[in-house]
């Protein structure tokens, strides 16, 4: 995420902190050991999600700690319910596992009526005046309780909701299941609006406006998932398309841009291979670098995935986004038959969008 820096990596995961997280050690600086705790229970919650989405074949590049929670950036969404419930789940159940594992410890350890003191202390704000180490401990313990029902409530996309919706897929289908989780979501963060403004804590407010348009958008993913998911490539490609010669310079390439509506273009060698491609961004780069007369050679990228025309856009556009690039070459029989770009992709979904 932009804006994050990595502090730390996990199997394979980077842990990144957003700058705005500084903030909240500004503002709660007299906490800030327990700010610290907080967000080491909160990080271990996320890579708990992280490592059952990796069991199920799910990449998790980076988990971003904001100041509101954490974030596990997955490669995908899950593609089966049963995944996505576990992967939910297993969140919450950690803070779970947590509060089980140290109840009887703590308990023995301070006392019941610090202890309990403790959990009380986040609904009534009491503050002992003899204030106690032990006391911030099993705060820190009881924010894994606090952790666990607050994600476990139904408010999509939070895990509640995921779980939520992970159930009624099993019997309503996928996109029926989001439909009612993303009303449940828009439910939840207009309550927790309400009570963010009625008793001024930003923070709900915050959370509220994040739940809100996060549910807006996973409804729309799936939506446009569906619509992709009926497309092959083949259904799209268009019948002509311009390539380039290895040795044509940058001159002709701006020419072509100009003259056709492509943009990026398979450069191809003798016997038809595809030697690389190029973008409108790398003829950009390549004129910035080697002038007009720069040949196609010197600023073609060679290591480009192709996809094969029986793919479906679903999957090309996963590619795509994957790779960071807005075209690719589609192959049949190892020949190049054309490109596919995301305006290609995105003008299916626009007039396909509503009708299905
Ligand atoms: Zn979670």
């Amino acid at each position: 995420m932009r804006g994050s820096f990595k502090i730390a990596q996990v199997a394979g995961i980077s842990i990144n902190v957003h700058v705005t997280f500084l903030l909240l050690l500004i503002v709660f600086g007299r906490f800030f050991f327990f700010v610290l705790a907080v967000f080491f229970f909160v990080t271990l919650h996320e890579l708990a999600h992280s490592l059952v989405a990796k069991k199920f074949g799910i990449n998790v590049k980076e988990i971003t700690l904001l100041p509101i929670g954490g974030i596990a950036s997955m490669a995908k969404m899950p593609e089966k319910p049963y995944q996505e419930f576990f992967i939910s789940i297993a969140g919450p159940l950690t803070n779970i596992a947590v509060v089980v594992i140290f109840y009887f410890p703590l308990r023995t350890l301070f006392g019941s009526d610090v202890f309990f003191g403790a959990l009380g202390s986040f609904f009534t704000g009491y503050m002992p005046a003899d204030f106690k180490y032990g006391f911030v401990i099993c705060q820190i313990y009881w924010v894994n309780l606090i952790l666990a029902i607050f994600n476990l409530l139904p408010a999509f996309p939070m895990d509640g909701g995921r779980i939520l919706r992970s159930l009624l897929a099993q019997r309503l289908g996928f996109r029926k299941a989001t439909k009612i989780a993303v009303n449940f979501g828009h439910i939840f963060a207009i309550l927790f609006g309400y009570i963010g403004l009625m008793h001024g804590r930003i923070i709900l407010l915050i959370i509220a406006v994040f739940i809100y348009m996060a549910a807006s958008s996973e409804g729309v993913h799936v939506d446009v998932r569906a619509v992709l998911r009926k497309f092959r490539v083949k259904d799209i490609l268009p019948t002509n398309f311009l390539t380039l010669a290895p040795d044509a310079n940058l001159a002709k390439v701006l020419e072509l841009i100009f003259h056709s509506h492509q943009e990026d273009f398979p450069v191809i060698g003798p016997s038809d291979r595809m030697l690389g491609f190029v973008t409108r961004q790398d003829v950009v780069n390549g004129i910035h670098q080697y002038g007009v007369n720069g040949l196609v050679s010197s600023c073609m990228r060679q290591e480009i995935p192709s996809v094969r025309d029986q793919e479906t856009l679903y999957d090309v556009q996963n590619i795509m986004q994957e790779r960071s690039v807005k075209a690719l070459p589609v192959t049949k029989g190892g020949k190049v038959v054309g490109i596919v770009t995301t305006e290609d992709i995105s003008r299916v979904y626009s007039m396909m969008a509503g009708r299905s």
